[in-house]
């Protein structure tokens, strides 16, 4: 049995060419799959019956199981999926709020303009980022690109009447240490076959990965890019990132401005505030100069969410609004970003490592 998503369109009008069905017949099933959240080809209604028992007896349309969730007060909607050889991933549903006119900030109750998914790449992640529960216990394997399809189908399947409009590749694991795989995934969720999502809706985040970074910049695709620096110095950077002894910032910072200017494309650049360790200002001064060579970039902060078993807490709301405009009256274009749904173990690998431990 297949996977009949891993085999995308083009495979499949193959397949049914082969059995003497019509091509047309391979867009029919990718609407039913990708635009009406069909699960099963039995849903297929105006498939002929003996096609659907066919499709039936050799492809599967849904390899992940939902296996538990949580819904935050602020409507971010965590799941955890259960992949065929039991290993567990994250992906969450994160709401932009409506603005009412003339509202100060408050949001509309229960009225959202659309939606973000956030899925994952990878069973576990080797580069043991500080701050992240995906890393503590390694690597398990990578996710083939039906399985990556699988986590936006079920995440679209939880959504009422909102729409999905923007998928961002920073769940569990590294999408760039399973490149094939997720490029593969990103040319179906924007191909209009498929979820028909803009590229410039999706979203590839890179602890850094320089090798990774310089194909992506080859490739011809209007995704975005962002890069996790967390700190501003290799020592600090190492200390929380280990991933940066192989890729440091004297060659990870010209890989990105190369990529900036061979893609006229902006690099946003993640820094987590953590309390303590990367939030005072003079992080903030060092990061302004870090980036000031870059024509086109722009730091998203993001107050630390609370991981068990390790020291990771936020700085106060007054210091992150500190280290924001000390960047801003650099020239950064910087946004200090809410946490979200932190009533629900929303630090990345937190569902999926309680889980594992029960
Ligand atoms: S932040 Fe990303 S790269 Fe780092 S350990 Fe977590 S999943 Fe891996």
């Amino acid at each position: 049995m297949e996977d009949v998503k891993d085999i995308g369109l083009s495979g499949l009008k193959d397949r049914l060419a082969s059995w003497g069905v019509p091509g047309y017949r391979a867009k029919q099933i990718f609407t039913w799959i990708f635009q009406k959240g069909a699960l099963s080809f039995s849903q297929m209604s105006d498939i002929p019956l003996p096609l659907r028992e066919k499709l039936n007896s050799n492809f599967y349309i849904l390899g992940l199981k939902k296996s538990a969730g949580s819904r935050s007060s602020d409507g971010t909607e965590k799941l955890l999926f259960e992949l065929y050889d039991g290993n567990l991933v994250e992906g969450v549903n994160i709401p932009m709020a409506l603005r009412l006119p003339g509202d100060s900030g408050r949001s509309c109750a229960g009225s959202y303009s659309g939606v973000t998914a956030c899925i994952s790449s990878q069973a576990g992640c080797k580069f043991s980022c500080g701050f992240c529960a995906s890393g503590v216990k390694g690597l398990r394997r990578n996710l083939k690109c039906g399985e990556i399809l699988d986590e936006i189908l079920l995440l679209k399947s939880q959504l009422h009447k909102a729409r999905l409009n923007n998928v961002v590749f920073m769940g569990t694991g590294e999408p760039l240490d399973n490149y094939a795989n997720v490029l593969q995934a990103v040319r179906m969720i924007n191909s209009p076959d498929a979820f028909n999502i803009g590229a410039r809706h999706i979203t590839i985040s890179t602890c850094g990965i320089i090798p990774g970074i310089n194909k992506l910049k080859e490739e011809d695709l209007q995704v975005e890019l962002s890069v996790s620096l967390h700190a501003a110095d290799d020592k600090l950077r190492t200390e929380i990132m280990p991933v940066n002894r192989k890729y440091p910032l004297g060659e990870l910072i010209p890989c990105c401005n190369e990529y900036i200017e061979a893609t006229n494309r902006q690099i946003t650049f993640e820094y987590i505030l953590i309390k303590g360790l990367n939030s005072d200002l003079s992080c903030a001064r060092k990061l302004a100069i870090l980036l000031s060579g870059l024509r086109l970039a722009k730091v998203n902060l993001i107050p630390a969410n609370p991981v068990s078993g390790k020291k990771i807490i936020p700085p106060s709301a007054a210091q992150a609004l500190c280290f924001k405009e000390c960047l801003a009256k650099s020239g950064v274009n910087v946004t200090l970003r809410k946490r979200r749904g932190a009533d629900i173990d929303a630090a990345c690998g937190q569902l999926r490592l309680r889980h594992e431990n029960n």
